[in-house]
């Protein structure tokens, strides 16, 4: 017998980003790997805001939280009486339960997808705005979707998601010090952030002098969206 090959998953990238804090996201995998099979917990969500416009820049998960839940190789139903106890449980703290905007959920062994009772107990969180889910397996496999409640009901089944590291407090103004006490820079003045023009120009340089072979120019064109013309003529 032949099986059919699946076609490969291609997660949308959103204008945002949609981030998950890593000490949340390690301690929402132990849970994963302790359950037999499915599992679920709910996540809280800040929305970050560009300090001058004012526009949502990022979606970021900063806490999961486990509730009393019944579950199987195949299902997870959390408690209802439990979930109102945690949004009470929050507000005692003078957290905003409205952020409760995450629910993820674990597959156990079998593979990452929407089922059916996803997509119910995706309906029944409808929140009159917006919720993030994620599934995933003990492998590791993840996909993360995005509901918009109003003003109907419209997703985005697999978008593009990533681990948050936060800095530890001094650590950046610590990194800072030692590269310019260790690092001597060539190259154009600036962080790096060339226009199409200077980008072009490097690396004809590069090829030039031999820093990148033929082989290595066309995998940096492939990779920046680029013919070779656009190299002689940067747009
Ligand atoms: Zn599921």
């Amino acid at each position: 017998m032949q099986w059919q090959n699946k076609p490969a998953r291609d997660p949308v990238q959103l204008g945002i980003r949609i981030q998950i804090d890593a000490v949340a996201w390690q301690k929402f995998l132990c849970w994963v790997e302790i359950a037999k099979g499915e599992v679920s917990a709910l996540g809280l969500v800040e929305e970050i805001r560009d300090v001058d416009a004012g526009l949502i820049t990022a979606l970021l998960v900063t806490d999961f939280f486990l509730v009393k839940q019944h579950c199987s190789l195949d299902e997870t139903t959390m408690d209802s009486a439990a979930v109102a106890q945690l949004i009470a449980d929050l507000e005692n703290q003078n957290v905003d339960s409205r952020k409760l905007r995450c629910w993820a959920h674990s597959h156990g062994s079998m593979s990452v997808f929407w089922s059916g009772t996803d997509d119910d107990c995706v309906s029944g969180l409808a929140n009159g705005e917006w919720l993030l889910s994620l599934v995933v397996n003990k492998k590791r496999d993840s996909m993360c979707r995005l509901d918009q409640y109003h003003p109907c009901h419209l997703y985005l089944s697999d978008v593009v998601w990533e681990v948050y590291y936060p800095l530890r407090d001094g650590l950046a103004e610590a990194c800072f010090a030692e590269f310019q006490a260790k690092v001597i820079e060539g190259g154009p003045a600036g962080n790096g952030k060339f226009t199409t023009y200077e980008r072009a120009q490097d690396l004809n340089a590069a090829h030039e002098r031999g820093a990148l072979t033929d082989i290595e120019l066309e995998n940096e064109l492939d990779w920046l969206g680029w013919e070779r013309d656009d190299l002689e003529q940067p747009f």
